[in-house]
């Protein structure tokens, strides 16, 4: 459905220049932003994809992966197409990198996505798979919706968007997973076609506006695994995220454009985690390897406070108030954990 947009200003000339993300296209007539999917018709902007959706699916909450916003809780999954990136090694590519018409979609209303969620007993939406903060305007009336009926509001996002358009929806979502993919502008520039510096900005916002924060990073052979970056990363997020918010280092399998080096060797995962330790991390995750990286441990006994297997929460052992049992320290954990086995292990 196409849906005059919000976060853009009327120009000369039946110009328009969009705010939603730092890219700031400045579009003529008749023609589309370079993330496709908004375009100008005789000096308004429209959306083209309000309520067009990809995929639906009901998730496990630690797929986004968020492991310290009510553990074990089923988050009901949606996506629309394009992405605000370029990025090489995109997973999702047939859809993010697709113009409207390039793909399957069938239309979805926010009414009939409250609906679904409630049905499906999800105790959260998430705008995932593509960049979600494309689908601003549809995001922005289906979580108000959610909040009204107590549903929760997740983003799975790059971060790629204008403190402007951001402040708007903030107040609607409560979690986000926060993909920082590297630490460098240089990085950004040739692989992303986007800056960190704005990426950092919108995750201190979205941090300063209450929302709970995970951060994940997929580590890149020869790209962005140096012992530097890695470490000047973990002590950005610790800084400005804080320190006990969750850290996930991603595994990166050859995909799409980037076919052209091994998967992440498990040494330079282990490496990576241990660097973010040594800067002061507290809950540092490997993802993508189903084993030991994926434990909660209390960061001051070390006890084992939730066990997981891929996506499966097998075990948890959190006192009230989400305490360690054994020796009382608070955990940042939002909301109840509970165990949940579906034997949806595999990535
Ligand atoms: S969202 Fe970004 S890429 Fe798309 S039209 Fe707006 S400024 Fe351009």
């Amino acid at each position: 459905m196409e849906k005059e947009a919000m976060a853009y200003t009327k120009i000369d000339n039946n110009y328009v220049k969009c705010n939603l993300c730092p890219r700031s296209c400045v579009i003529k007539s008749g023609k589309r932003g370079v993330c496709r999917v908004r375009e100008n018709r005789d000096g308004t902007l429209f959306t083209l994809i309000y309520g067009l959706t990809t995929a639906e699916a009901i998730d496990p909450i630690e797929k986004k992966p968020l492991f310290h916003f009510w553990p074990g809780s089923d988050t009901y999954s949606i996506s629309t197409l394009s992405c605000t990136f370029a990025c090489p090694w995109c997973q999702n590519w047939e859809i993010s990198q697709a113009s409207p018409g390039e793909v399957y979609a069938h239309e979805l209303t926010p009414d009939k996505v409250i609906e679904k969620t409630i049905k499906s007993n999800s105790s959260s939406i998430s705008y995932t798979y593509n960049e979600p903060l494309l689908w601003y305007e549809f995001i922005y009336d289906t979580s108000k919706l959610a909040k009204e009926n107590k549903i929760h509001n997740i983003l799975v996002t790059n971060g790629y968007i204008t403190e402007g358009a951001l402040s708007q929806l903030v107040d609607f979502i409560d979690a986000a997973n926060v993909d920082i993919k590297g630490f460098t502008e240089n990085f950004y520039r040739t692989y992303c076609k986007g800056d960190l510096e704005s990426v950092l900005l919108a995750t201190k916002l979205m941090k300063k506006r209450g929302i709970h924060i995970e951060v994940t990073n997929l580590i890149i052979p020869e790209i962005n695994d140096s012992t530097d970056e890695i470490r000047q990363l973990s002590a950005w997020v610790r800084d400005n995220v804080g320190k006990d918010a969750p850290l996930h280092f991603s595994r990166f399998f050859p995909n799409y454009k980037m076919v052209d080096r091994p998967p992440t060797p498990f040494e330079t995962l282990l490496k990576a985690k241990k660097i973010a330790e040594e800067e002061g991390l507290q809950y540092v995750y490997i993802g993508n390897v189903p084993g030991e990286g994926e434990n909660t441990f209390c960061p001051n006994c070390k006890h084992i406070l939730i066990r997981r297997m891929g996506f499966d929460v097998l075990k948890v052992d959190l006192a009230k108030g989400n305490t360690c049992p054994k020796c009382g320290f608070k955990i940042n954990i939002v909301g109840n954990a509970n165990a949940r086995t579906f034997g949806r292990w595999f990535y």
